[in-house]
């Protein structure tokens, strides 16, 4: 046997190791590709411009894509870090870290505006800002169709101190709690302060429980496009942990709002899902607000401080923990019209060295937290006024 079959028998070889780790499509629970057919009626309610929320989601691919490994550098991002970010998902299996989001809390009622479209039941109710920012857009664009004042955020961020104050444990091993005020301390949503609770109080004083119905299906039904999912839905209490709670709403983000929306996953689902979308294999490709989206995940080293995580070296990027075994990686690329194509070249597998780590953009990410995607952001947040026009 000569050495060039030895090395091509190699390379089969590695080749088709790699190829057994691909995730492979299992006919179940896939990912529905659909356009939101029912976005435009909806817009017109909202006095949204159609054009400002249309998804158009785009075929998934489930094969292996040709990686253009010159178009990603590497950067660190340490354990601590799987706490952080947008889709961080804390539940009775998931203790929140408690990274320190100080910076990014403020005031819920300081997104009221002169339209007076929400009301928040006290002063010291904290959401972090990019929530904020987003629950007040939308319930301006409720508040423009219904001129109903009356949804009131009675929650937001909660601290382990404060979870452990009201505690009420339940005896025995529940499949899932019918209050958040049953989750151990740790273990509440709220400690992200990215999730809300929502009660009705009308003009005259009178306070009763937000359930999504009437003028407030609105809310619960929209609320994915300004980043928004219902947390806790009915007949997903088991995956959730939590009983169908409509009053609890939690931020993740676009495009990630409309994937859930659109596949009808929880939180956990989602994260599960994601997993079959590992760097260097298929990734989830998605358009909103045309923009195009790319979305892959990247495990975490298990028992190592340090994660080397892909990022695109020219677009615009975010990424977030999922609070538990990996990173989320979500680009984002504005083509003026033109539709982004992934460059045809070899393909490289996840753990590549052939790339060194960019030490000065990896401590400047790491300086910044879970970075933003600036586009998708100013899009979601502003959806009344940003059309996403070519
Ligand atoms: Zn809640």
């Amino acid at each position: 046997m000569t050495v060039a079959a030895l090395i091509l028998i190699s390379v089969i070889l590695l080749f088709d190791s790699l190829r057994r780790h691909v995730p492979q499509k299992d006919g179940t629970g896939d990912l529905t590709v659909t356009i939101n057919d029912t976005a435009d009626e909806e817009v017109i309610d909202a006095g949204i411009p159609p054009a400002a929320t249309e998804s158009s989601a785009v075929e998934i691919p489930y094969e292996k894509k040709e990686i253009d490994n010159e178009a990603y550098r590497r950067i660190v991002k340490l354990k601590a870090d799987l706490g952080m970010g947008d889709l961080i998902m804390v539940n009775r299996d998931n203790p929140c870290r408690f990274p320190d989001i100080s910076a990014e809390l403020v005031s819920a009622s300081s997104g009221i505006k002169s339209d007076k479209a929400y009301k928040v039941a006290y002063t010291t109710i904290q959401l972090q800002k990019v929530a904020t920012e987003s629950f007040s857009n939308m319930m301006s664009d409720f508040y423009s169709v219904f001129s109903d004042g009356d949804v009131t955020v009675v929650g937001g961020f909660v601290s382990y101190a404060d979870q452990n104050a009201n505690y009420k444990p339940v005896a025995g091993d529940v499949p899932f709690v019918s209050s958040e005020n049953q989750l151990s301390p740790g273990y509440s949503d709220h400690h992200t302060g990215l999730a809300l609770d929502l009660k009705l109080v009308s003009s005259s004083g009178s306070i009763s429980a937000y359930d999504g119905t009437g003028n407030y299906k609105w809310i619960n039904d929209n609320c994915y496009k300004y980043g928004f999912v219902v947390r806790y839905p009915f007949g997903k209490d088991t995956i959730t942990g939590v009983a169908g709670y409509p009053a609890h709403l939690r931020y993740v983000g676009v495009p990630h709002s409309y994937i859930m929306h659109d596949n009808g996953f929880t939180l956990e689902e989602y994260m599960n899902e994601m997993k079959k979308y590992i760097f260097g294999y298929e990734h989830l490709y998605y358009s909103v607000y045309g923009y195009d989206y790319e979305i892959y995940f990247v495990p975490a080293e298990t028992g190592a401080e340090e994660t080397v995580v892909a990022v695109p070296k020219k677009d615009d990027y975010s990424v977030s923990g999922n609070n538990c075994d990996g990173f989320i990686v979500t680009v984002c690329r504005k083509a003026d019209g033109e539709k982004w194509q992934p460059t045809p070249s070899p393909a490289v597998a996840e753990n590549s060295t052939e790339n060194s780590v960019t030490t000065d953009a990896a401590a400047g990410d790491l300086q910044n937290g879970a970075a933003q995607i600036m586009p998708a952001q100013t899009a979601a947040a502003g959806a009344q006024a940003v059309p996403a026009a070519e």
